[in-house]
């Protein structure tokens, strides 16, 4: 398949891996829009949040789970925040679901 991630989940393409197990990667976002920002990905190919259903709800815990670890790795002891967009309005480019986690500054408000 020509997805971006699955191609960093099978190390075609280099990623800076902070954390990984069985079913879940994180690695840098190689664009940051914060001194902290890390991408979480499920290792099997899920377009999206859209195409989420009850088999999923494992690997979407551990990624919850995960980031709130990862935080707590990269000191965002003054809180910090996780996003995924979705489609098109939501302004998702690589159509592997991925969550990001942002922090490390006082992050803007607007959410839209
Ligand atoms: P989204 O716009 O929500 O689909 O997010 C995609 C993210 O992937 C963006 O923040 C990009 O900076 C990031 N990205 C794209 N290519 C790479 C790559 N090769 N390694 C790490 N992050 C990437
Ligand atoms: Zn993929």
């Amino acid at each position: 398949m020509d997805c971006l991630f699955c191609k960093i989940i099978a190390g075609e393409i280099p990623s800076t891996k902070v954390y990984e197990s069985e079913n879940v990667l994180a690695f840098k976002d190689i664009n940051p829009m914060a001194p902290v920002h890390i991408l979480i990905i499920p290792k099997i190919h899920i377009d999206g949040a859209n195409a989420l259903d009850e088999s999923n709800v494992g690997v979407v815990s551990e990624i919850m789970l995960t980031a709130r670890k990862l935080a707590e790795e990269f000191g965002l002891d003054d809180g910090w925040r996780i996003v995924t967009n979705v489609g098109e309005h939501g302004g998702q480019t690589v159509k592997h679901l991925h969550f990001h986690l942002l922090g490390g500054k006082k992050l803007s408000v607007e959410l839209a």
